[in-house]
């Protein structure tokens, strides 16, 4: 069983792991922007840069029973 001291170092170490990785506030806001195309279906976001083909892929393997239209505008 850890000792306290070494349970709160590692909890520590984690926490500053966590949020080195997180992005900050302004970067979250055009994520959030970028995040443009929705499907319709299952209201999954992507990115508006994806490719018509990965959204395509994303039907056929998520929504075999709708057409790319039905999931996307
Ligand atoms: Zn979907």
């Amino acid at each position: 069983m850890p000792s306290g001291y070494d349970f709160h170092k590692n909890k520590m170490k984690k926490c500053a792991e966590a949020g080195g990785k997180r992005p900050s506030g302004s970067n979250l806001a055009a994520n959030r922007q970028a995040l443009s195309i929705q499907c319709k279906v299952c209201f999954q976001t992507f990115m508006c840069t994806t490719s018509r083909t990965l959204l395509q892929d994303h039907v056929e393997r998520r929504h075999d029973k709708q057409t790319y239209d039905e999931c996307f505008d």
